[in-house]
Formats: structure tokens, C-alpha cells, sequence
């Protein structure tokens, strides 16, 4: 089978491997459709020590496909079963999962390998983090469920409610989930990104209300006006930029809670007007990853079309076509693309 198999920072070759055989507890699937995520630009770039451990692998995470092939001692999944799998399960045991936090999970194991023709999916991610899909359900939006699942998770921290004000910082496919989700719990969005071709294409699929950080030479203040004088209820960095955590913190308003969703770069910090922090109750929290319940609530939404994220597939190719999706991800050309392996 046809792979884009990662050797190490720089060096992605398209290669023919030996089909892989499902194990013990494990299911082999048919990849029919891939998303590129960030994440998969930043490993191409420097490799990633915690979601790539080994050497050489077969990139990508965000996938759906069909059991093509199952292992012994696997239940309730059957050969035929549309599925989407996740990019990682955590152990089940350890304190953090124990404690109702398995995205924190000490020993979380990593799966990668959605940019293949098939793939083999390990017995504890089977076990944990693999769901059926419905019929009716385009593996191109399945796909969605892990990247929609950390949205999930970062509108959980920040606690959105109905008739709050949500203002998202970051145009790309995660600010746009992030804004998604929060509108489908009803809360007003404000996303702010940098103005270009995507924020306009976000403006046209009426995915957010948006706000051009380019065109404003006083953002904190224009985001103030664009809230109706009060501030934000909840932030959210979806731009992993230190000074726009700063920035998130400053339009948060009384009471208000911000969520550090986009990853810094290691070593990077960030001031905090303690005053503000304290006399308003400022309320700042980190949100990494997804759980198994993330990753079944996502699938849900996205079979009930409560929120449908067609609108961020800018591009659609084939397994070769992956240096340059990714090519264009790092340079702002493309928004998610959707990689066909069978094409
Ligand atoms: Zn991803
Ligand atoms: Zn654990």
C-alpha cells in the first residue's frame, strides 16, 4: 500500500509498504478520508517527541474510514463498519484518568498514520477511542471528530453559556471550531483573526462574526465597542502568540474566564495584571486535548448536523498531494484540505 511515511524533520516520503495486519485486539482500516492539522506542519518542521516516539512512521491523525480487517478478540465492530478513530487513548488507570481527566492522562498513547491507504489501529485505542459512524455520515466530516473534539474541550473550560459573549482569537481551523462551537451553544462570537483570504472565506460561510486585528490600529479597544462596551464573558487563544494571551486577558471582563487553547512555544511567558486578576475574579484556564466522551459528544454533533464544518475543506487531493497541503497550511493558503488516499 501507498503511505507518506515521516523519517524526521524535513524528510516525508510517499512509499510503498506491506499492508499492515490487525493484531490482537486491533482493526485494520481503510483510510477514506484524512484532514491536515497544524500539528502535522509543526512535525514535519521539528519532529514531535510526545505524538511521534519512533522513527520512521506513517503522518497524519485526523481520519475516517472501514474496517477492512479485524483482530482477534475485538467485539461490537465488525468488517464493513464505517469508523472514525481518534489519535490517541489514554491508559484508563493512571490518576489523572482515574480522576475523570483522561486527556491528561500520564501514559497517553499516540496514533498516527491517517496518510496511508489503510491503517492499524492499536488494541487500547479499539478499546477506548475507535466510534462507528452513521451511514449517512461523509467520512470527510467525520474526520472532524478529533479537531472538533479539542474544540469541545476548550468551550467546556471556559464554562460557555447561552447569551454569553465569546470572543475567539485565531482564524485558523481550530478558532473557526472553536467559534462554531461556541455558537452552537448560543453564546455570541466574536473571532479575530488577521485579515486575508480565510477570514473572508469565514465571513462568507457565515461561520462567525469577524474582526479584522489588521485593519484595527487599537484592537482592545475595538473589540470592546464590537462587545458592546462590556468586555468579553469568555476568551479563547486559538494562536498559541504569548501577546495574545496578554491580549485575551485584557478584554476579558468582571468575572470573566479565559482558556489557553493554542500551544506556546516551550520556554515562552506571559504577564498578568495581578490587580485585575484578583479584585475581578479573572478566571484563566489551560485546555489540552480530548477525551472519549469529547470524541463521542463530537460525533454526535456532527451526525445531527448541529454543526457541520464543510466549510473549512478549502482543498481536496490525493496521497501525493500531502507535502503540498502541508506546504500550504504552514503559509496560510489553505485551511483544512482533505486528503483522498484512494484517489
Ligand atoms: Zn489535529
Ligand atoms: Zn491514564
Amino acid at each position: 500500500m501507498r503511505a507518506q511515511v515521516f523519517h524526521g524533520p524535513g524528510d516525508l516520503r510517499l512509499e510503498e509498504i506491506a499492508m499492515p495486519e490487525p493484531a490482537a485486539g486491533e482493526l485494520l482500516v481503510k483510510v477514506e478520508a484524512a484532514l491536515t492539522c497544524g500539528t502535522d506542519v509543526k512535525t514535519l518542521r521539528r519532529g514531535h517527541p510526545v505524538m511521534i516516539p519512533r522513527l520512521p512512521t506513517v503522518l497524519g491523525h485526523e481520519l475516517a474510514g472501514t474496517v477492512a480487517g479485524v483482530g482477534a478478540g475485538v467485539n461490537g465492530v465488525r468488517e464493513g463498519d464505517r469508523v472514525v478513530a481518534a489519535n490517541s487513548a489514554p491508559c484508563g488507570r493512571c490518576a489523572l484518568c482515574q480522576s475523570g481527566r483522561p486527556n491528561l492522562c500520564e501514559d497517553l498513547l499516540f496514533v498516527n498514520g491517517a496518510y496511508g491507504e489503510y491503517i492499524a489501529l492499536p488494541a487500547r485505542l479499539v478499546e477506548r477511542n475507535v466510534v462507528r459512524i452513521a451511514a449517512g455520515l461523509p467520512a470527510a466530516r467525520a474526520a472532524f471528530a478529533e479537531p472538533l473534539a479539542c474544540a469541545l474541550r476548550g468551550i467546556e473550560r471556559g464554562r460557555v453559556e447561552s447569551g454569553m459573549t465569546v470572543v475567539v482569537f485565531g482564524h485558523g481551523p481550530l478558532g473557526c471550531l472553536l467559534a462554531m462551537v461556541a455558537a452552537q451553544r448560543k453564546a455570541r462570537v466574536l473571532l479575530v483573526g488577521k485579515g486575508g483570504w480565510r477570514l473572508d472565506r469565514i465571513r462568507e460561510a457565515r461561520l462567525a462574526e469577524c474582526l479584522d486585528a489588521l485593519a484595527e490600529p487599537d484592537l482592545p479597544a475595538a473589540i470592546r465597542a464590537a462587545t458592546g462596551g462590556r468586555a468579553a464573558d469568555v476568551t479563547v487563544d486559538a494562536t498559541g502568540q504569548p501577546a495574545v494571551w496578554e491580549l485575551a486577558i485584557e478584554v476579558t471582563g468582571r468575572g470573566g474566564t479565559v482558556v489557553f487553547f493554542g500551544g506556546c512555544a516551550p520556554g515562552t511567558t506571559v504577564a498578568v495584571d495581578t490587580r485585575r486578576a484578583h479584585y475581578e475574579e479573572l478566571t484563566l484556564v489551560g485546555a489540552f486535548h480530548h477525551t472519549p466522551d469529547l470524541i463521542r459528544r463530537a460525533v454526535e454533533l456532527l451526525e445531527s448536523q448541529s454543526l457541520v464544518p464543510d466549510g473549512l475543506l478549502t482543498h481536496t487531493m490525493g496521497l501525493e498531494g500531502v507535502p503540498r497541503a502541508l506546504d500550504m497550511m504552514a503559509h496560510g493558503a489553505a485551511l483544512k484540505v482533505l486528503i483522498r488516499p484512494d484517489r
